[in-house]
């Protein structure tokens, strides 16, 4: 029985309930994901150009699901900002990071700083320095090995607090980067406003790079505006040796790709780590 007039509403909603009844289901399932602590953390060495040593690594999020196996960020992240869950699971991240980092440290393999992404959940909540100072107390991490990436988007929601929070951290010590550069719409008025130790140029920009003169010359740009407002820049999606010696040429100081490594287990990342002390 259908109402007049509303029949393609009416087919619409019905599929709508579909939809819903699934992601009502990996709703709960990504709850008790984080109650049981599904997460793992891989992690993506980032290399420093100029001493040609991995001195920072990338943490990122898979849920080790029961039946599903290992899932992408992609499969789960987007429904994890949507219902908020977000800010639990980066919480995770963040203390797991953290005490990875500080034994690193201790089991000599260097002064590796770790970087977490932030997403904008956890800063709408407010108590985002209070929880990052609970981890870096109860790991025993420093400061200055913890890194946040955030995006333009992020910082522009509300920018004149966001401004004066960052500001806070990174009178702690902690290090700030700027994530997926150029993708955004701020613009560069606002760039000498945020307080950022780092500009993460988007890999979109260094993918096709060796074959668009276009691609290239925002990049040089892009590592030439971000040196003169003292910032380093390092590049994503790094692929290929032509890639590094570009960038290189370039003056970037850093380089996170394939090239350099996919995204490893702790465990593979400890052997990655402990090979460069004897080179
Ligand atoms: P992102 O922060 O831009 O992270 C870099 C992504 O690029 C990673 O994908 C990495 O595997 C991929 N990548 C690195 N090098 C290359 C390369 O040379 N070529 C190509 N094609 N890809 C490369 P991943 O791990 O699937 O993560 C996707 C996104 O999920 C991340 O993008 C980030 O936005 C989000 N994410 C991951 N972990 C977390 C987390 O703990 N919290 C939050 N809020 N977001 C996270
Ligand atoms: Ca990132
Ligand atoms: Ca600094
Ligand atoms: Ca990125």
């Amino acid at each position: 029985a259908k109402r007049s007039g509303g029949n393609s509403y009416q087919y619409y909603r019905g599929n709508m309930r579909v939809a819903s009844v699934e992601q009502l289901a990996l709703e709960t399932s990504l709850r008790k994901a984080i109650f049981k602590n599904e997460f793992v953390i891989y992690y993506q060495p980032k290399m420093d150009l100029g001493s040609g040593r991995i001195t920072s690594v990338e943490a990122l999020v898979r849920w080790q699901h029961p039946t599903m196996g290992l899932l992408p960020p992609s499969d789960f992240i987007p429904l994890a900002e949507e219902s908020g869950l977000i800010s639990a699971i980066g919480e995770l991240v963040m203390e797991r990071a953290c005490r990875h980092a500080r034994q690193w440290h201790q089991q000599g393999l260097g002064d590796i700083c770790v970087s977490v992404n932030l997403s904008a959940h956890q800063f709408r909540k407010g108590n985002v320095a209070q929880i990052i100072d609970r981890v870096l107390d109860s790991t025993g991490l420093p400061a200055h090995l913890l890194e946040l990436e955030l995006t333009e988007s992020l910082i522009m929601e509300d920018m004149d607090q966001n401004i004066t929070l960052l500001q806070e951290l990174r009178t702690r010590g902690i290090e700030l980067a700027l994530d997926d550069f150029g993708t955004g719409y701020s613009s560069l008025s606002y760039l000498k406003r945020f307080p950022v130790d780092t500009l993460k140029i988007d890999r979109s920009f260094i993918m096709e790079m060796d074959t668009s003169p276009d691609d290239a010359a925002i990049t040089r740009a892009i590592i030439d505006m971000a040196h003169s407002l003292k910032m380093r820049v390092i590049a994503e999606g790094v692929e290929t040796a032509a890639h590094l010696e570009m960038l290189r040429e370039m003056g970037c100081d850093g380089i996170q790709g394939f090239y350099i490594s996919k995204p490893v287990p702790e465990t593979r990342l400890q052997e990655i780590l402990r090979d460069q002390i004897h080179k």
